[in-house]
């Protein structure tokens, strides 16, 4: 059984989220004041905290990623570091913490937390969650176990956790289940991810610049028009967020052909939020040159849609990345 680090020394980023807010509308608090409401850690000389952004993680963007991913990676060489935490956002920590889970190049643990409610409000879970990240990224068996997230007790991977309601509990890994649990502050992990993430994965650290990906969702009687509005207007790839296991309505079969035979990259994804999306069922992915999604919800697979077209344009090698990482 793994033991602690002694003294491990944690890099904490803040990011912002309701994690740091005192007000309706933006986050104000500090990394530094939220380690400061978190009594064990006071005057704890090996967490060091910086300060990111200071956003609601709505407002998060692509280029807060690559920031993010950069300073991640610079900690990963720093010996004196033994992990990372990032606090964040919940609307969008999911999507946050899968790119991390695809572009951080070390086994360091990199845990990101949140919180569900504001930092001063009854029953407030952020300092606990973030107590809960700090011990978790200066564990020895968190290593390896690609990026890591952890709020109300439950140790979740980057690649399966989903917000599915706006409760305590509202982060589920609705596939999979949770990698472990926190019981009386100690992590205890049961199983392991297989697919490639952090060091195997097909992707560089050194990132610049994310292909643009939009996301179409379908619904009763939706027409093609709208795929036509995303292509003239620069996107590079498609998430269609289906149906069922992602399907593509009769009406909406040309127009996607011919965004595929136009260069687009076009992903089945469900809107269902679990499930594996089948190949070649309900239509013909390879006579189309779509790729299906995995187990991939549709915000994810347009984070690994974007890191993909980063390394090629063939739908084929595209699908290779899906069905690995
Ligand atoms: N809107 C907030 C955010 O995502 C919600 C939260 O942090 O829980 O930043």
């Amino acid at each position: 059984m793994a033991t602690e680090i002694q003294n491990p020394n944690i890099l904490v980023l803040a990011t912002g989220g309701s994690i740091a807010q005192t007000s309706p509308d933006v986050p104000t608090l500090t990394g530094k004041s939220l380690l400061n409401a978190i009594p064990e850690f006071q005057n704890e000389a090996g967490i060091v905290v910086e300060q990111i952004s200071q956003v609601s993680s709505p407002d998060v963007t692509a280029d807060h990623w690559l920031v993010l991913a950069r300073r991640i990676n610079m900690a990963a060489v720093d010996d004196q570091i033994h992990g990372i935490v990032v606090t964040h956002g919940t609307d969008t920590l999911e999507e946050t913490a899968f790119f991390l889970h695809l572009t951080v190049k070390s086994d360091k643990p990199v845990v990101v937390v949140g919180a569900m409610r504001r930092p001063y409000s009854l029953g407030a879970d952020g300092a606990a969650n973030l107590r809960d990240g700090i011990v978790l990224a200066g564990w020895p068996e968190a290593r390896g176990r690609g990026v890591l997230v952890v709020l109300n007790s439950e140790i979740h991977s980057a690649r399966d956790v989903s917000k599915t309601n706006c409760n305590l509990d509202a982060f589920k890994s609705p596939d999979f289940g949770i990698l472990g649990q926190m019981v009386g502050g100690r992590p205890h992990f049961y199983r392991r991810v297989e697919r490639r993430h952090t060091l195997g994965t097909a992707f560089p650290a050194a990132l610049f610049r994310l292909p643009r990906v939009a996301i179409v969702y379908s619904h009763v009687g939706v027409t093609p028009d709208i795929l036509g509005a995303v292509a003239a207007s620069g996107y590079e790839g498609i998430v269609w967020a289906g149906t069922g296991s992602g399907s593509l309505p009769m009406a909406i079969r040309p127009a996607a052909t011919g965004i595929v035979k136009s260069g687009l990259a076009f992903v089945r994804s469900s809107r269902v939020n679990c499930g594996h999306v089948k190949r070649n069922d309900e239509v013909d992915d390879d006579a189309l040159g779509l790729i299906t999604a995995d187990s991939l919800n549709p915000q994810k697979a347009r984070i690994l849609l974007m890191l993909s077209l980063t390394q090629s344009r063939d739908p084929v090698k595209i699908q290779e990345l899906f069905d690995t990482h």
